[in-house]
């Protein structure tokens, strides 16, 4: 039991002050039924005040452990994957069992080796050409692991620019070898594959997520799934498009982030300094194959992410993050009038620190920043209080281009 689960919590409404769309406010503290009245009296802020600690004010540093633990929301499991990266059976340098040992070495739930279709340079040594033996050695090893394996390609063309899609959960691996990259996208259809856009801003003329005509087609044929946010290929310089992010909103296909490794992960992502490959975050109902794919074609998905300028980042849709957010971080927030000062208490049960600006009347005050470590912490710093709730944008979630989220709490006067 954490020290949350014995209060009563009441979700504080819609952010229509700040002009946001849908969605509820933060679960907040208030004495329920059963509590006796000096309880009532005393707040459970004001019980903690004694273990209080100064949270201090500096630059948020990756602090996600291997194996970072997320939590789950309503009826969903929030599971670890990573859904594109090569072994040898394309240009990658590992064979497919060592990519199974490094996803549990760092904690993945989920795993598909997608391994590319048209580029093999490794083939003159090996004696089989089967496009499914990767999955096929891979798979003992994910069972005995309990890992997630999900049977998939990567559909390389690259006249007149690169056109790479993953195919997952293929059942027939040598039905996606076809002469036109259109045939080969709708034989993975045909085997009902959850298909997505691979880094869209690599191979193209210039430099940036590049759009091409099929592209329509296929999201008007349905065959189109996800789009890949955030490309880890070249490792801590790994590639974000929040571009890509707003088509993946518009167009309502699922975001995802993956690394897209060729060489060994721990040569990729620096570990030492809190870097880690790109996850998909997947808010799946069960952790089974079947579980995973209900998620991603329901569009479940959000983006684990270490920027490292920036630190550690959760990016996805508004729908799907504000619910994670708030089953993450509990607070409670008490303003002493006199003092002009708001007190809060806070769970934080996501891996990570949190970095938190306050938003009064609709502005964002720079001064009033709160870093929120993981587990629990108190903060104080002052302010007027004008609205009846308080809010703040969330630095770490970011759902848009320039958008990060907003939190609303309920304020307990004092
Ligand atoms: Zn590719
Ligand atoms: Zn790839």
């Amino acid at each position: 039991m954490n020290r949350f689960s014995r209060r009563r919590f009441l979700n504080t409404g819609m952010l229509s002050a700040l002009g946001v769309a849908g969605g509820a406010g933060l679960n907040i503290w208030l004495p329920s039924a059963e509590t006796t009245n000096s309880e009532k009296l005393k707040s459970p802020l004001l019980a903690e005040k004694e273990k209080k600690i100064k949270i201090p004010r500096r630059q948020v540093r990756g602090t996600a452990p291997i194996n970072a633990q997320f939590p789950n929301f309503g009826e969903r499991l929030t599971l670890k994957a990573d859904l594109h990266l090569h072994s040898v059976f394309s240009d990658g340098d590992l064979w497919p069992e060592a990519r199974v040992e490094e996803a549990v070495r760092e904690g993945l739930d989920v795993l598909c080796i997608s391994d590319h279709i048209e580029v093999q340079p490794h083939q003159k040594e090996f004696i089989s050409s089967d496009l499914s033996r990767g999955y096929e050695l891979a798979a003992p090893r994910a069972e005995k692991e309990n890992l997630v394996l999900i049977p998939g390609l990567e559909i390389t063309r690259m006249e007149p620019y690169a056109k790479h899609l993953n195919a997952l959960f293929l059942k027939n691996f040598s039905a996606l070898k076809k002469d036109k990259f259109r045939d080969a996208v709708y034989a993975a259809a045909e085997q009902e594959c959850f298909i997505f856009w691979n880094h869209p801003a690599w191979g193209q003329k210039e430099p940036k997520a590049t759009w091409y005509p099929e592209m329509d087609e296929f999201l008007d044929a349905g065959v189109l799934n996800g789009f890949e946010v955030v490309n880890g290929f070249e490792g801590n310089a790994s590639d974000c498009q929040l571009d890509v992010l707003e088509w993946a909103l518009q167009y309502k296909v699922a975001p995802l982030g993956n690394s897209d490794a060729h060489k060994a992960i721990p040569y990729l992502f620096d570990w030492s300094s809190g870097g880690h490959r790109p996850m998909t975050l997947i808010f799946a109902k069960e952790r089974t194959l079947a579980g995973v794919r209900e998620a991603l074609f329901g569009g479940n998905t959000a983006i684990y992410y270490y920027d490292y300028d920036r630190g550690e980042r959760i990016i996805g849709s508004r729908e799907q993050l504000y619910p994670f957010f708030q089953s993450g971080l509990k607070c409670e927030f008490k303003f002493f009038k006199q003092k002009g000062m708001l007190e809060g208490l806070l769970w934080n049960s996501f891996p990570f620190e949190l970095k938190m600006k306050q938003i009064l009347s609709g502005q964002i005050q720079e001064e009033n920043v709160i870093y929120v470590p993981p587990g629990e912490s108190t903060c104080e710093f002052k302010s007027v209080v004008l609205e009846n709730n308080l809010y703040f944008e969330v630095e770490n979630f970011v759902i848009g281009k320039g958008k990060n989220l907003i939190a609303e709490y309920e304020i307990i006067l004092s």
